[in-house]
């Protein structure tokens, strides 16, 4: 199902996102916490998200339809240092407020590195998520780097510091690079796309 992914639009910001009607699921995460590599991953196209060389240079938001009704959506990577303050803010905000407004987003994956879970700017993100009633996926990335004890012993810590947000918050670890977790996260999108 996921490999019938088409390319939509690119939007500057939410404003320009067209209509808000069906079902959209949203990736988030910093620049570099794999992403696009997820996003390839999960339809089965290797040049459908561009991954990063020069990470924080798209501040696109990215829109991918898979059916009438239903549709991904990439939202730009954060926490680059070196992006200035004021584009920082701008991108702060516009977030937040897709998070709260948009009736269509039913679901946030937000990605980030297995070594180096929950960074301040992840959090707030959850924090906007949960208050916005939104569930929240957290894919611990680049599973393949540590072996399989310590990536338990990271994703029983993640799951327990998870908890602190009081919302509706799963955490699973995923590699694009030989498909750990691909199953929970096709099994957590197709609930929320009600498939
Ligand atoms: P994005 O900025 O979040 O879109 O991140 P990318 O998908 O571009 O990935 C950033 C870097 O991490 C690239 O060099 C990828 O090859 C690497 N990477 C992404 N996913 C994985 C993974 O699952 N395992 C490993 N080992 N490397 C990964």
């Amino acid at each position: 199902y996921y490999s019938q992914v088409k390319f939509s639009i690119s939007a500057p910001d939410i404003s320009h996102l067209g209509p808000d009607e069906g079902i959209e699921i949203a990736f988030a995460g910093r620049s570099n916490a794999g992403k696009s590599s997820a996003l390839n991953k999960l339809t089965r196209q290797k040049g459908l998200a561009r991954t990063s060389k020069t990470p924080g240079r798209t501040q696109l938001i990215n829109v991918f339809t898979l059916d009438e009704t239903r549709r991904l959506v990439d939202l730009p990577g954060y926490g680059f240092a070196q992006v200035p303050l004021e584009v920082k803010k701008k991108w702060q905000k516009s977030l937040g407020e897709y998070l709260q407004k948009r009736e269509s987003i039913k679901g946030l994956v937000v990605l980030m590195d297995i070594r180096h879970p929950f960074k301040d700017l992840d959090q707030e993100l959850i924090h906007w998520a949960v208050a916005a009633d939104l569930p929240v996926l957290a894919l611990l990335t680049k599973a393949d780097k540590l072996k399989s004890g310590k990536r338990k012993e990271q994703l029983l810590m993640t799951r327990e510091a998870a908890m602190a947000f009081c919302g509706d918050v799963t955490v699973e670890v995923f590699s694009s690079l030989n498909g750990i977790g691909l199953d929970q996260l096709q099994g957590k999108l197709d609930e929320w796309f009600g498939l």
